[in-house]
């Protein structure tokens, strides 16, 4: 490994792991739940399987190559090693975000899409999609989560939680934070008795989606 590309993942992993413990901190995942990635050129950084976020140390790096085997490391990987490496061999992502966010893993055990309640969706690709169940950790678990993800930055994982992808660590961690509250909002505004939520529709939301493009500051 060149100096360079040993800079690059010790850059990479300080990224996972300050992601990783966000997630925490946030109240998106409780212990060891959920899992962090982002790539150093070909090299997958990961968070390892069932260590604390707290107790992660720069010798701790776990990585592997876009093949699922390890080049760093001697901790084992996240048990959602498949999930990860399918996001990347499926997409231009640089970083992946697996939570159990309370809200999202409430709607995942209702609805097999998140219904259009607010604009926020199109931050998502549009309607976000609950991926059909399958254990933790399965290569069936991926294989549903990448149709749920067909055009779409995020999905809900049934009875389980939620996958957002991004250019970035921190594009990747908000759109599961948007993910979250896109949930709490409907879970909140479903469960006035009596009374329910109205709905945008398809066209109302790629309007949204056009909008965006230039959304926020110029450059
Ligand atoms: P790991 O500790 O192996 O990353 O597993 C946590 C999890 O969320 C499995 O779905
Ligand atoms: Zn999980």
């Amino acid at each position: 490994m060149s100096d360079q590309q040993r800079e690059a993942v010790r850059r990479t992993w300080d990224g996972v792991v300050a992601t990783a413990r966000r997630t925490a901190a946030d109240g998106l995942v409780v212990g060891t739940s959920g899992n962090v990635s982002a790539r150093a050129g070909d090299i997958v950084l990961v968070t390892p399987s069932g260590v604390p976020y707290d107790r992660l140390r720069p010798e701790d790096a776990v990585g592997v190559d876009l093949e699922g085997r390890q080049v760093l490391g001697d901790l084992a990987p996240t048990s959602e090693l498949p999930l990860h490496l399918a996001v990347y061999a499926d997409t231009g992502a640089a970083a992946v975000v697996h939570t159990h966010a309370v809200h999202a893993t409430a709607v995942s055990t209702l609805v097999p899409e998140v219904p259009l309640v607010h604009y926020a969706a199109a931050m998502l690709g549009g309607p976000v999609r609950t991926a059909a169940y399958a254990r933790y950790g399965t290569r069936e678990l991926a294989e549903n989560m990448l149709t749920a993800l067909r055009d779409r930055t995020g999905c809900l994982l049934q009875n389980h939680g939620t996958v957002t992808y991004g250019n970035s660590l921190d594009e990747a961690y908000d759109r599961t934070a948007q993910l979250e509250w896109l949930c709490r909002l409907w879970l909140t505004a479903s469960s006035v008795p009596g009374l329910r939520p109205s709905l945008l529709s398809g066209a109302q939301l790629r309007e949204v989606q056009d909008a965006l493009e230039t959304y926020g500051q110029p450059g």
